[in-house]
């Protein structure tokens, strides 16, 4: 004899079977406006595996809300967390709007790529960059990604240096270690 499907209650909704014995379409209507037809269930095990995993059941709905809120929270820590971290850097570094400050810079000068036509060419294995220094006013003081300070909304804290002179000598050198570089990239085709 086939097992009759019953009428059972499911979070304070009851569900009976249509006359035909299916289940026919979710209690708690997860497939409306889905564009999909109405799901059918032949039988009661078969409903309430659904009823497990169902998007709409007011006990998945609060878990995914709770999921939300905690995910809302963590982010809200982590951005405080990030703007006491930045207001303390703040107070701690040496710099201030106004000040003089001397950096280093580098720019590409020859990309890998260059457009001939309507088509993008590789012409060169490495980028060839131009490194070199300036000295430029203090105007604003920012960050970039996280805890980075990036003063004039484009020059990295690591670019500064203490004094004209070492400016210079750092840009030289990154120049002829990135020359060096390149050569010896080159120099193994
Ligand atoms: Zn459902």
């Amino acid at each position: 004899m086939k097992k009759e499907n019953s009428v059972f209650e499911f979070e304070g909704v009851k569900i009976k079977p249509s006359k035909s014995g299916t289940y026919n379409g979710c209690p708690f209507n997860c497939d409306v406006g889905t564009g999909y037809p109405i799901r059918k269930w032949k039988t009661e095990k078969g409903i309430k595996n659904h009823l497990k995993e169902c998007c709409n059941t007011p006990t998945n709905v609060k878990v995914r809300e709770e999921k939300t809120t905690a995910m809302a929270n963590e982010e809200k820590k982590r951005i405080a967390e990030l703007e006491r971290k930045r207001a303390d850097i703040l107070k701690r570094i040496p710099q201030k709007v106004g000040d003089t400050i001397y950096h280093t810079y580098s720019h590409c000068v020859k990309p890998t790529h260059e457009w001939r036509g309507s088509r993008r060419v590789r012409v060169r294995y490495e980028a060839v960059y131009s490194y070199g220094w300036s000295e430029a006013t203090i105007a604003s003081i920012g960050f970039g990604a996280g805890t980075m300070i990036v003063f004039n909304e484009n020059i990295a804290a690591s670019a500064i240096c203490a004094t004209a002179e070492e400016a210079k000598k750092r840009s030289e050198e990154d120049q002829k270690e990135h020359d060096d570089w390149n050569k010896q990239c080159s120099s193994y085709r």
